[in-house]
């Protein structure tokens, strides 16, 4: 039985003093009594310091939206896995679809930054999806399919059993579409068939597959009760304390 995972992707959203007063906010309502959900909260950069501090002794994990793959060095504007770790951070977001469409990161790069966050430490949450255009001619499985060979290559079973992997079907980030239950239930299964041929069944069976993709109170029970969706990455909906858990406890039901 895997447990549930509930991460929060805040993108870029709130400034010191307003990641000060959400994380508050999440802290005050969380049921910590609730261990069978896992909680991970992903503030901009200029947060993680500060959320580290303030979710010390909690239940709540720290992740990272985007790192790259180098070490060190002259990357004007980059930050490295070792650095996010140093902050006290234990995952970060790897092939988000607006890294992929707005950044035109390739899946070599996005295989690149797994590589680098697993050798540091850290555990990638790996988006994989398909657009809408995609969808419509038939190709969401071949997409997947794909993202995963291509992002996944050169990884071996042990450095797999680090990574989530958040399904997010383009079209229904941020968008107020969901893909239905059914149709997400539909491409986790298949992912962890990819899975299970790529590490066997019983890495497939112990991967997390999140949904993302316009969660929000109001349908996070109905997605998270299907037999592979394990939990959720959010976005616009974790912006705000109580929508959030009210998704983290549509987790725990
Ligand atoms: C996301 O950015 O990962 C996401 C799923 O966003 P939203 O929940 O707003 O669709």
């Amino acid at each position: 039985m895997r447990n549930k995972i509930v991460a929060g992707n805040w993108k870029m959203n709130n400034d010191l003093n307003e990641s000060i007063n959400l994380i508050s906010a999440i802290k005050k309502g969380l049921d910590e009594k609730n261990s069978k959900v896992e909680v991970i909260i992903c503030p901009p950069f200029t947060s993680l310091e500060t959320a580290s501090a303030l979710i010390k002794n909690t239940a709540i994990k720290l992740g990272a939206q985007n790192m790259y793959f180098e070490k060190n060095g002259a990357f004007t504007g980059e930050i490295s896995a070792s650095m996010l770790k140093s902050v006290g951070c234990q995952y970060v977001i790897l092939g988000h679809s607006e890294r992929r469409t707005i950044f035109g990161e390739s899946d070599e790069l996005i295989n690149k930054k797994i590589k680098s966050a697993i050798l540091s430490g850290l555990n990638p949450i790996f988006c994989i999806g398909e657009t809408l255009q995609q969808r419509e001619k038939g190709e969401a499985f071949k997409i997947v399919d794909q993202q995963i060979k291509k992002g996944l290559a050169g990884i071996t079973k042990e450095e797999f059993e680090k990574i989530i992997i958040a399904y997010e079907p383009v079209w229904a980030i941020g968008t107020g579409k969901n893909a239905t239950p059914e149709q997400a239930q539909e491409i986790h299964q298949y992912i962890r068939k990819k899975i299970s041929t790529i590490y066997g069944e019983d890495s497939a069976e112990k991967t997390i597959i999140q949904y993302g993709g316009s969660v929000k109170p109001e349908n996070s029970f109905q997605l998270m009760s299907q037999q592979d969706i394990d939990g959720a990455l959010v976005g616009g909906a974790c912006l705000k304390a109580d929508s959030f858990l009210n998704i983290i406890q549509s987790a725990a039901i």
